[in-house]
């Protein structure tokens, strides 16, 4: 039994420790520098901390590096919460406040932005100053006592008070998810992956877990390319990808700019999308220039490990017509509940998207108030302790006992593909002075 992620990452190095892993535009790493790096950096967080299970603070821009340094957290016995090095300041701090890192791993240039922002200079690891030469055994590392239950990395996500929330995920959540989309999408070794979610969205959980799971390799796609549609294009062709995931609104923009039918994608086999509503006339415009791929609607929020419910795009809708979310994933329980909190059987009957399994998260890093509000006891079962997360989506069965997306009940939208709580706006604009009312 796998009682960390890390067991995928042995288990790739010793299939395919030649194997190119990750590629960005600078570098490729194959699984074997994969481990051997994450070790040196694993070595360097120890160095700074004998502590076990503590957060550390990952600041770097997005590359091969971030995935590397993600996994020297993960051999430390630690875990990791990403950044995003565009954030402002002050987003950057609210979510030291709320995380207190034990250890910030960052480079040269980013370090010395935090420094200049009064960060603690003992907390930081630069990255650029780590002997990556040097061979770490790993086996006291790897005896550090995780257990599946202990967090692999803390997600921050918009908080409705303006305090980012902190979404904590175990190890056991994750491999549930991965085992599970492993199998339903066919995943292996020549599966060619081009990552375009930001690593601090979980999105990214899929690409990076496939990858270290199956030997896959994983191509993280400069972002700026996602505003030069054709660059994107030919960056997908020129490197034969065969698997996306992909926020609807990135499938969008390329439907909408008409470039797939002049560049020829037909390497493409597998489109998977989730994080907002995926129109099918965008959908369908894919469709009909990639037959023969396979097309799946993903849902889910950050705090059930991304994914709780699939829909294989198998029928054909008109532009107009809305996609079904579909069916739960293995080992998940989607609920929807009334408002009397009764469990909703018919079709056409609304209720809220309510989930129970494996996938759920730990609660909110440091916020046991939110954690309360959110993640709940199972009205359906006053016999045992058994907690659901209330997903604030409202959705309804249709003809086909499939699930429905209806929309929010409260002030969450999304942008880009982002949530956002309208909430932290509204906090952030009435804390300027000028300002009399929002
Ligand atoms: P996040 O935590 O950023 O992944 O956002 C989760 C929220 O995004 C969900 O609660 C939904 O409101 C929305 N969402 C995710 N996937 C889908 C989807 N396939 N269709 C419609 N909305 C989605």
């Amino acid at each position: 039994m796998r009682n960390s992620v890390l067991c995928y990452l042995e288990e790739s190095v010793e299939k395919f420790p030649e194997k190119v892993a990750l590629s960005d535009l600078q570098n490729d790493y194959t699984f074997s520098q994969w481990k051997s790096m994450a070790l040196c950096i694993a070595n360097a967080i120890i160095e700074k901390t004998n502590e076990k299970k503590v957060p550390v603070l990952v600041y770097l821009p997005k590359s091969a590096m971030t995935l590397i340094s993600f996994v020297g957290v993960l051999y430390s016995g630690n875990y990791y919460t990403p950044t995003d090095v565009k954030f402002p300041f002050e987003k950057v701090n609210s979510i030291i406040k709320c995380l207190i890192p034990k250890v910030i791993i960052t480079d040269k240039k980013h370090g010395k932005f935090l420094l200049d922002n009064g960060v603690n200079e003992s907390k930081l690891i630069n990255v650029d100053e780590i002997d990556f030469t040097i061979e770490h055994k790993n086996d006291e590392l790897l005896n550090s006592s995780i257990i599946d239950t202990d967090l692999a990395y803390v997600f921050f996500t918009s908080g409705s008070t303006g305090v980012p929330k902190g979404v904590a995920i175990t190890h056991r959540s994750i491999i549930d998810y991965i085992d599970w989309a492993g199998e339903k999408f066919s995943v292996t070794c020549d599966t060619r992956i081009a990552n375009q979610a930001p690593f601090y969205f979980d999105n990214s959980i899929l690409d990076i877990y496939l990858c270290m799971s199956k030997g896959a390799h994983l191509y993280i796609t400069p972002e700026m390319y996602f505003a030069f549609t054709a660059k994107l294009l030919n960056y997908l062709r020129e490197n034969e990808i065969n698997f996306i995931f992909w926020v609807p609104s990135a499938l969008i923009n390329v439907a909408n700019s008409g470039l797939l039918e002049q560049i020829d994608c037909s390497c493409i086999k597998k489109v998977l999308f989730c994080g907002e509503v995926m129109p099918n006339r965008h959908l369908n415009y894919w469709r009909k220039i990639l037959p023969d791929a396979l097309f799946a609607n993903l849902y889910g929020p950050t705090e059930i490990t991304d994914v709780c419910s699939y829909y294989i795009v198998d029928r054909e809708f008109e532009d107009d017509e809305p996609l079904p979310i579909g069916f739960a994933c293995n080992n998940t329980q989607i609920m929807l509940l009334n408002s009397e909190n009764s469990l909703i059987t018919e079709s056409d009957e609304m209720g809220e998207l309510c989930v129970r399994g494996t996938s759920l998260s730990m609660g909110y890093y440091n916020n046991p108030d939110k954690t309360e509000e959110a993640f709940v006891q199972n009205p359906l079962n006053n016999h045992y302790a058994e907690k659901i997360y209330r997903t604030g989506d409202l959705a309804h069965y249709n003809q086909y006992g499939e699930i429905m997306f209806d929309g929010r009940k409260d002030f969450q939208i999304k942008h880009l593909g982002y949530r956002i709580e309208l909430g932290e706006i509204e906090t952030a604009i009435l804390s300027i002075e000028a300002v009399y009312n929002a």
